[in-house]
């Protein structure tokens, strides 16, 4: 099993890449490169939709309020970026107003996520939100549908190395669904957190 360090030094050398890539339109507008957060964790990737106007301030992915609850979502369970989840995004440049990613822009930026997914080889990915959930699963199903449910590797439209994925709501989605309440999509939120931690626990790695 590969180091922390030998996997950054991996992920840097496509960063460095990405850092001037021009594949696509969104390099005009971008003010950063979206590339990842947490750490090369061979257990627990997360993948969100494309960064949004914070992300695209700060370089890095889910901050502001969607990052907050993110946070508190993995620590009510005990996790946290810095030493348990890979994160990174389907797109690593912002689209303009936040719309959804472009077919084109996604196939462009697809050579980033493959590798990352390559070098990580992450035994569980969670896919975050339906543009995640498209690229990963295809048209398996819009989020409301299958979030909470495992999927195995043979069901990904490309090649996962072996991860079992579960598709979750997106934050910036629970933010706009603040009800709590049984059922509303905070609650089952909450519930798919701890049938994730469950599975975390069996990895022997
Ligand atoms: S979104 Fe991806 S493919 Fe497009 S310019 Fe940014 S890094 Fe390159």
């Amino acid at each position: 099993m590969e180091t922390t360090e030998e996997l950054r030094k991996k992920l840097n050398e496509i960063r460095e890449k990405c850092l001037s890539c021009r594949k696509c339109p969104l390099f005009q507008t971008r003010h950063n490169i979206v590339f990842d957060d947490g750490i090369p964790n061979q257990k627990l990737m997360l993948i969100g939709e494309a960064p949004g106007y914070y992300e695209d301030m700060q370089g890095k992915p889910f901050v502001g309020k969607a990052g907050q609850l993110l946070d508190k979502i993995f620590a009510s369970v005990g996790f946290t970026r810095e030493r348990d989840v890979y994160i990174c995004n389907t797109l690593k440049c912002r689209p303009p107003d936040n719309r959804n990613p472009l077919p084109d822009e996604k196939e462009a930026c697809w050579e980033y996520l493959k590798a990352q997914i390559e070098i990580i080889k992450p035994r569980i990915i969670l896919l975050c939100g339906n543009v995640a959930v498209q690229s990963i699963l295809g048209s398996a199903g819009g989020i409301t549908r299958i979030r909470g449910n495992w999927f195995p590797p043979e069901s990904a439209i490309v090649d996962v190395y072996g991860a079992k994925m579960m598709p979750i709501f997106h934050p910036s989605y629970l933010l706009r669904n603040d009800s709590r309440e049984k059922g509303s999509p905070k609650w089952l939120m909450w519930q798919d957190i701890q049938e994730i931690k469950r599975e975390y626990d069996k990895l022997a790695v």
